[in-house]
């Protein structure tokens, strides 16, 4: 059993809450009339840091989102008006993946990029990492965040971080084997990737000490059938974790699987809303995601909303830790979801029937109207031999799961893109 900080992670909720606000009320109180996103926004809603005396008055503050941020960016270009102290009191520039439009830049002083490396000693710590580890980083290191806060996790815990940047799939293996690495970090798609090249050069995968995987970046690693392809894949313990850019790193599974992924909430305050109205969801409830981050007053995100879906569990987990839980990790994305004929599809429900078929290496679907008809079509590559009715049965099970029948079609062997980062698979031609 590992904690990053055991006395926070243990407390009763009655003092974590108490933490919480505490932590709310100073940073408020810190951001009014210094960053003038906040103060302004604040001010427009007609509500002041002293209005904040407990945690039931977060509902008096206004919801951040993201457009509203780009917004900011834009008219105050470069960096945006979310800045608490000038821009020389700021030591780390990132921006998001982009993978839809203009990049949102991120900045961290020296305290919030400490911060970060915390939020990431609880994750790390979480999947059981401890000083003797060595850990690889499968990641490009360029501006997108991703695992460089893992690197700062990985120093707080003082585990050996060899960053796998600037080389293939096949070199990267073969620094793995070389330097005895004990934990892989990558994107779960990306795992698999590695698996699959391992296979197809003769690369003993078995040659590399793995115990345990760390993922980011995707919501793979909690969807079942990927889970334990993955698990298979290394012969190791699999860890989700989620977190963005803007917001930081927030929560992780423990080694109780399956019972979904902790929230740190001595760095974060979770609420839940029902997407369309903004209402609390009830409790247990499938909804959005809305995050305060605690520790990053140079760059803070208050009641920010996600576009995540998570569902609350609040009963004490076995590992000791009295944080919430959301069961299943991020269930998938407000807007992620596509209505194909009538049926309301979640892309990771998809994935978790398709992958729990071993013979499928690789899959794309695309969802796009013809003759005024919803269709979905799904495209796969199979392992060499497999039964050329496989196809049949892939459609079957979807259809016993949607109500409909989608064209399931067999593709050559690496016809489909592969994913280092923020795999796309899902695609939607509907207007
Ligand atoms: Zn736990």
């Amino acid at each position: 059993m590992s904690f990053f900080d055991e006395a926070t992670e243990t407390l009763p909720r009655e003092q974590l809450a108490a933490l919480q606000l505490g932590k709310l009320q100073a940073m408020m109180a810190e951001l009014w009339g210094r960053n003038g996103f906040y103060t302004a926004k604040w001010q427009a809603a007609g509500v002041q840091p002293s209005d904040i005396c407990g945690l039931d008055d977060l509902a008096k503050l206004p919801f951040t989102k993201k457009s509203e941020l780009m917004a900011d960016q834009a008219a105050h270009a470069p960096f945006g008006s979310n800045l608490t102290y000038p821009v020389e009191a700021y030591v780390r520039l990132h921006q998001t993946s982009g993978t839809t439009g203009v990049p949102l830049k991120v900045m961290d002083t020296h305290e919030s990029w400490d911060w970060w490396g915390r939020c990431w000693g609880h994750v790390l710590a979480g999947a059981g990492v401890t000083a003797a580890d060595r850990l690889f980083m499968a990641f490009a290191f360029g501006p997108f965040i991703g695992f460089w806060a893992a690197v700062e996790g990985a120093r707080k815990i003082g585990a050996t971080m060899i960053p796998g940047g600037g080389r293939d799939s096949r070199q990267r293996l073969e620094l793995m084997r070389d330097t005895g690495t004990t934990v892989l970090c990558c994107t779960p798609s990306y795992a698999l990737r590695l698996a699959e090249v391992a296979h197809e050069i003769g690369f003993d995968i078995g040659a590399i000490p793995v115990k345990a995987t760390v993922h980011a970046g995707e919501p793979g690693a909690s969807i079942p059938a990927t889970k334990r392809r993955i698990q298979e894949c290394w012969t190791a313990k699999c860890f989700d974790h989620a977190g963005a850019s803007e917001v930081g790193a927030h929560s992780f599974e423990c080694h109780v699987q399956p019972g979904g992924t902790h929230l740190i909430e001595s760095e974060y305050i979770a609420e839940v809303i029902k997407p369309m109205s903004g209402e609390p969801a009830a409790p247990g409830e499938r909804g959005e995601l809305v995050i305060t981050n605690l520790g990053r007053w140079g760059f803070p995100v208050i009641r920010y909303r996600t576009g995540d879906l998570v569902r609350v569990n609040q009963e004490r987990c076995a590992c000791g830790r009295t944080s919430l839980r959301f069961e299943g990790g991020i269930l998938g994305r407000a807007d992620d979801m596509v209505t194909v004929r009538g049926v309301n599809v979640f892309p990771a429900a998809v994935e978790n029937i398709i992958l729990t078929f071993a013979e499928v290496d690789e899959y794309r679907i695309t969802v796009s109207k013809l003759r005024q008809m919803d269709e979905m079509d799904i495209e796969v590559e199979l392992r060499e031999g497999s039964d050329p009715d496989l196809v049949h049965e892939i459609a079957a099970r979807l259809d016993a799961m949607l109500a409909f029948r989608p064209r399931v079609r067999r593709v050559a062997h690496n016809a489909l893109p592969r994913f280092e980062m923020k795999a796309r698979r899902f695609h939607v031609k509907l207007d």
